[in-house]
């Protein structure tokens, strides 16, 4: 997939944009005060594969918090800011990777150049966060509603407010809680300008909302090309959004992270449990980081055709089941053993990539 070629900026040691491996982010929900807590979820969110962490600071307590999170964050931590240049360069004076604000929430130009000044001091980036849930008031005035053109509009202005103080470390992002806007909007960006663009689809939404709203918000854009670095919103428990981001990024061949298990909807024909059998080979290699995709079919109807390019396959059959691996049989397997003889080749491929 050509992917459009934007300028690098760096978030601690992770790359974002100029051709970078589109990086995974998401976002603590912890009380930043609560640096216990924080620092917990943060070490899960790394776990689960967050590049980069953003952490709320709605307070100057939230700041002075940071710095003992930053110390002991895996993963280079963002600060999310609203309303309060203070606030701002509080974060940036404890040693944020970068900031965010939102043009619609501080808006005085001489408060912009102060947190830019400080930010160049510290050679961080700003990520430019348009919300169209909080647009400057005008802007809604001026198009009536939230649209694609008022939020680049806003991008636009924020980015002349730092050009007037020669800042250009700049990642930009352009959510709605709805995709199509998200789409346009980031579309509209990307065809004038190359700062590198953060995606994601704000309040998305809960499980299947939150997740059909990112996938379609944030895969339409990267199949076009466009985006560096990615958020998938849920409500609840942040750690869940983590395989989301990277079943996307797997699914249009950008990034692998860990086994994918691939599993025909099953039918009338099917000899096998397919769902149970996906389901505990599914938890077996959670947390497993190697790429590996293991195919369970329930019949042979399509099922080694299916489990071909599988790393490991089975396809179900009247007695017994034929397990795969690269599109050839390597075993015939009582049905009654199946379950644990796939887990048993399994996991030497798991062995064997660790070794
Ligand atoms: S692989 Fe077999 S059981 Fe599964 S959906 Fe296809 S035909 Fe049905």
């Amino acid at each position: 997939m050509k992917r459009r070629l934007t300028r690098r900026v760096m978030v601690g040691d992770v790359p974002i944009g100029g051709g970078a491996p589109v990086a995974v982010q998401s976002m603590t929900n912890t009380r930043t005060s609560d640096v216990e807590a924080t620092v917990a979820q943060i070490n899960s969110l790394a776990l689960a594969g967050a590049e980069i962490v953003r952490v709320s600071v709605p307070t100057i307590e939230d700041s002075f918090a940071l710095r003992e999170i930053i110390s002991r964050s895996p993963v280079p931590v963002v600060a999310d800011v609203h309303f309060s240049h203070r606030i701002a360069l509080s974060a940036i004076r404890v040693g944020v990777a970068k900031l965010r604000i939102n043009p619609g929430n501080i808006t005085k130009p001489v408060y912009v150049a102060e947190i830019a000044e400080a930010a160049a001091s510290k050679g961080i980036p700003i990520r430019i966060g348009v919300n169209a849930g909080s647009l400057p008031k005008d802007l809604l005035v001026k198009y009536g509603r939230p649209t694609p053109e008022a939020m680049l509009e806003a991008a636009e202005r924020e980015l002349e407010l730092l050009d007037k103080v020669n800042f250009d470390n700049i990642v930009v992002s352009l959510k709605s809680s709805d995709a199509y806007t998200t789409i346009e909007a980031n579309r509209l960006f990307s065809a004038k300008y190359d700062y590198p663009l953060h995606l994601g689809v704000t309040e998305a939404g809960v499980d299947t909302e939150g997740i059909v709203e990112s996938s379609v918000g944030i895969g339409t854009l990267l199949a076009e090309g466009i985006g560096d670095t990615i958020r998938v919103s849920l409500a609840g428990d942040p750690v869940r959004e983590l395989p989301v981001a990277y079943r996307i990024l797997s699914s249009l061949g950008l990034r692998e992270r860990g086994p994918r298990v691939v599993v025909c909807p099953s039918c009338a024909r099917a000899k096998i449990d397919v769902e149970s059998i996906a389901k505990q080979i599914s938890d077996m290699v959670k947390g497993v980081k190697k790429p590996l995709r293991i195919a369970i079919m329930g019949c042979i109807v399509n099922g080694p055709g299916e489990a071909k390019d599988a790393d490991i396959g089975v396809a179900g059959g009247e007695k017994t089941s034929a397990i795969f691996q690269k599109g050839k049989v390597i075993l015939q397997v009582r049905n009654e053993n199946l379950l644990s003889v796939l887990k048993s080749e399994i996991k030497k491929l798991i062995d064997e990539a660790d070794a």
